[in-house]
């Protein structure tokens, strides 16, 4: 990839550590709890290295990493093994972390992003490899000591890390995005950036005009705990490094910490190399072997990965991207939405195929992304946790379809449903909240109006286009509400041409 243009271009590759969704840890039988407040809780001998203790590898984090190798798209080795990488830490208790060093479990994958042109950009995985995490250092301000909670330590994470593909922040952050969907589909990961289960270090050169080979530097940047500052992190470096290669200096090879408060990034320590680390094969654990079979039942066991599901949402619903991708990005309501949409499909066939799909369709994922959203973030709750069911949203979506309740109507219907279940219809009997399409009633209201407001009327008949709608206005409260927009629309305009 020679750089042939006059300008400068950004070289980015992404190191994601994403900790797998298993019940104990990586090498023991300790809880592995990310949500868990109180300190030095989720621990047991083999997490704080006491002597004599040994690893034992947890299975489910082998299968779940990988099945994440699998859906990047990765070759898994036939063999692989743990290695040692040692460094000194308090929140290291054995004085060295287990990871893997030149036999990761998966290697030379890749993702497909689409980015905001519509293209499709490729960018390689190098490998994915299992390890542990550490635990968590705490420096308590103004106070003369530190504290460690070992609460983290021996989590099992699987560390990805891509070629250095990417050339701009919105691509880093679009191929993050993704990632974190592959990994919620699989199930492998929460993959929470501001919870800490997915990590994100990016390192950062810049290529100078004419450039023919990869700088011979890099910056890595650390402590990135959004999507956001994933961003803003890489665009400050991209900024500070072209600004130092126009000097005709060379940035120095360091990790950077991102600083939230100021919006910057601030030199940490000098980077080193993979031989300060001694890495070497740990005894304590025997080599994986991966057969055959095991890796095509996983294969088997992968669910439609976000790609596939783009496609066909596409395809099958005519939903529009900006859509597509909020209901991509929650599995689960996206299995709710297409029970939804069943549900309307079934209607649709009782009708003799009369209905207008589209707009049905277009309205369950309105109400998918919208109130029923809003309502779960709310509450912290998934669409399988809700007391609403797939048939009830589509009743309700019946019953406004069939003008026997107002949108409005079907709001608060909506949130009773939300709050304490139930079937709409009932809801809407109990509120009282029926339309009213009967022409009888509503005419009545709207001669009642007419003869009340001699003004508006007079303005209405002079012209003005205002005095209409204050008219509708006051027809419905009229009606208290429960009028048929439509049809009191019609009979009004009718009603004052006479
Ligand atoms: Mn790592």
């Amino acid at each position: 990839m020679e750089n042939s243009d006059n300008t400068y271009r950004p070289v980015i590759g992404l190191e994601i550590h994403v900790q797998l969704s298993t019940k104990s840890k990586m090498f023991s039988s300790a809880p592995n709890n990310p949500d868990t407040t109180e300190p030095n809780v989720n621990i047991d001998e083999v997490v704080t290295a006491e002597p004599g203790t040994l690893p034992v590898v947890n299975k489910e984090a082998l299968r779940l990493g990988v099945m994440v190798g699998l859906a990047l798209h990765c070759e898994i080795p036939e063999y692989s093994k743990f290695d040692r990488k040692h460094y000194f830490y308090p929140d290291l208790p054995k004085g060295y972390q287990i990871s893997q060093y030149d036999e990761p479990i998966a290697q030379n994958g890749y993702v497909d992003i689409t980015l905001p042109s519509g293209d499709t950009k490729r960018i390689r995985i190098t490998r994915a490899h299992l390890e542990e995490d550490a635990g968590k250092n705490i420096h308590p301000e103004g106070l003369p000591y530190s504290l460690v909670n070992y609460n983290r330590a021996g989590s099992p994470l699987l560390e990805i890390v891509t070629e250095p593909d990417i050339e701009s922040a919105e691509e880093a952050r679009i191929f993050l995005q993704e990632l974190r969907n592959i990994v919620r589909y699989v199930g492998a990961s929460s993959a929470d950036m501001e919870k800490g289960t997915m990590r994100c270090e990016p390192n950062i050169s810049v290529r100078k005009p004419g450039e023919l080979t990869l700088p011979k530097y890099k910056v890595e940047v650390k402590n990135i705990n959004s999507f956001k500052f994933a961003e803003a992190a890489i665009n400050y470096e991209i900024a500070r490094h072209k600004e130092m290669l126009e000097a005709g200096n060379m940035p120095k090879q360091v990790t950077m910490g991102w600083n939230e408060k100021d919006s910057k990034t601030v030199e940490q320590r000098s980077k080193e190399e993979a031989n300060d680390y001694r890495y070497f094969p740990d005894p304590d654990l025997p080599r994986l072997h991966f057969t055959k079979e095991f890796i095509e039942d996983l294969q088997g066991q992968l669910p439609e990965l976000p790609d596939a599901k783009r496609l066909r949402f596409k395809n099958e619903y005519g939903l529009g991207s900006a859509d597509i991708d909020n209901l991509i990005i929650w599995k689960e309501l996206t299995y709710f939405f297409e029970n939804v949409v069943s549900e309307l499909t079934e209607w649709n066939e009782v009708e003799g195929g009369k209905l207008d799909m589209p707009k049905l369709i277009k309205q369950a994922a309105n109400w998918c992304l919208q109130d029923f959203s809003a309502f779960l973030n709310a509450m912290h709750q998934n669409p399988t946790e809700s007391l609403v069911m797939p048939e009830n949203m589509a009743e309700m979506i019946k019953l406004v379809e069939q003008g026997k309740i107002s949108s409005s109507a079907a709001k608060q219907v909506f949130k009773v449903m939300f709050d304490k279940g139930g079937e709409p219809d009932t809801i809407v009997a109990d509120l009282g909240l029926e339309q009213t399409s009967d022409e009888g009633s509503i005419l009545e209201a709207i001669e009642k109006i007419i003869a009340e407001n001699e003004k508006a009327v007079t303005d209405f008949k002079a012209g003005q286009e205002k005095s209409f709608g204050f008219l509708v206005g006051m027809a419905m409260k009229e009606l208290k509400g429960k009028g048929n927009p439509q049809i009191v629309n019609e009979l009004l305009r009718k009603k004052l041409s006479e």
